[in-house]
């Protein structure tokens, strides 16, 4: 675009009249110390269902003391990349902590998710090859493809056939990738049948479980632990810590030798400022609270279980996500806006989600569940989104 003053007001006003342009909502604090599910935005105290802090983790006291702690010691900067002078304790233990726990030889640390895909994409996948990508993933692993030159083969979104016919249909395809939990919709990737049909055509397999590390499987394995697969099946696998984490940062997890490849080509990973170690110590707290814990999980298990079935007793349409993203697909994005808004009158903050986030005609109301929630805020939610729909109906 020319740099015209006048063209980008157009294309804002062109955000305005299609309903798109996002506005940022400012958190002024946190009423109740150590809950994360109260947060003061206008004037108002809301009730948070828009957060990814699965686990409540987010405002934990031992994950502060953490992170203050290490900041004492480390400082607040990394000061370097990691192959510079960047790399330090807190981070070398987090990685090691984050291989064991995921079953892998190997993790490695990025600076956030967004980073981490990128990175691991670009620099596994050559110029003339092909990435097969489900259609819904992640922006991050689409623009890994774009940014590497790469030819992009999209699936129907979770079709594992669908994947199958394009693999057979592009055989310079190298790498094959999907989230494992999806992020706008709540349901997950066919990771076994993915499994099979990269193995088979020798292709990598990424899973990017970003929403579904903690948060899933009874020892928050996430969607490999339900599908019991492991580095056999799934070569590489991205998670995030800034989700059921509650800190900030990415890794990816696998074989030694693919792991030491992307520490030696993954740019992002090369390029970048290391994570504060203050950040990785904490998230080091966070990993005892979501191996030890697993009442979060088993909390969070139960408000899914209750918000769907309080959903279905009061005739609100859901998908079929048993995760703890909740979409209630609206349709029109004027009108996800205005419920979002009218529900923030109420006192509940709830994701009002747009395309080119989601595909257009498929607006909703990304409603997140945390562990850190009441059976009384999902309850009172779900009467006053009864309420709306009842409105809006009539
Ligand atoms: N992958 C998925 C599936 C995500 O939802 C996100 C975050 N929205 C990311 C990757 C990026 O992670 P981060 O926020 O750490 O950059």
């Amino acid at each position: 675009m020319r740099r015209d003053p006048e063209r980008l007001q157009q294309a804002l006003e062109a955000l305005d009249a299609d309903s798109r342009r996002r506005q940022r909502r400012l958190i002024r604090g946190y009423p109740v110390p150590g809950d994360s599910t109260r947060v003061l935005v206008d004037g108002r105290v809301l009730c948070n269902f828009a957060s990814n802090d699965y686990l409540g983790l987010a405002h934990h006291p031992a994950l502060a003391g953490a992170l203050g702690q290490a900041a004492a010691e480390f400082g607040t900067g990394s000061g370097a990349a990691h192959l510079v002078c960047g790399h330090s304790a807190p981070h070398h233990r987090l990685e090691e902590e984050l291989a064991e726990f995921t079953g892998r030889q190997r993790a490695l640390l990025f600076s956030t998710g967004y980073m981490a895909n990128l990175g691991a994409v670009s620099a596994l996948v050559g110029r003339g090859e092909t990435v097969l990508q489900d259609r819904l993933n992640h922006a991050s692993l689409l623009d890994g493809a774009r940014l590497c030159g790469a030819k992009l083969a999209r699936y129907a979104h979770a079709d594992a056939a669908a994947a199958a016919a394009q693999l057979a249909a592009h055989p310079s395809t190298s790498l094959l990738a999907s989230d494992g939990l999806f992020s706008m919709d709540g349901d997950l990737a066919p990771v076994a049948e993915l499994a099979a049909i990269a193995a088979k055509q020798r292709a990598w397999l990424l899973i990017d479980d970003a929403h579904g590390l903690g948060t899933l499987g009874e020892h928050g394995g996430g969607t490999l632990e339900l599908a019991g697969l492991g580095t056999a099946e799934v070569p590489l696998l991205v998670g995030t810590l800034g989700k059921a984490f509650g800190c900030f940062g990415a890794f990816v997890a696998g074989d030694r030798e693919p792991i030491e490849y992307l520490l030696q080509h993954a740019r992002s990973y090369i390029y970048t400022t290391a994570l504060p170690p203050a950040v990785a110590a904490a998230a080091s707290a966070a990993l005892g609270l979501v191996r030890d814990e697993g009442w979060r999980r088993v909390q969070l298990q139960q408000h899914i279980s209750r918000f769907r079935a309080g959903a279905a007793a009061l005739g609100i349409a859901l998908t079929g996500s048993a995760t703890p993203i909740q979409p209630l697909i609206v349709g029109d994005a004027a009108r996800v806006l205005s419920f979002a808004e009218a529900l923030a009158v109420a006192g509940f903050w709830v994701g009002a989600i747009r395309p080119p986030t989601v595909p257009a005609g498929s607006s909703r109301l990304r409603i997140t569940l945390s562990a850190a929630h009441r059976t009384e805020d999902i309850d009172a939610l779900l009467e006053t989104l009864a309420a709306l729909l009842r409105r809006a109906a009539a």
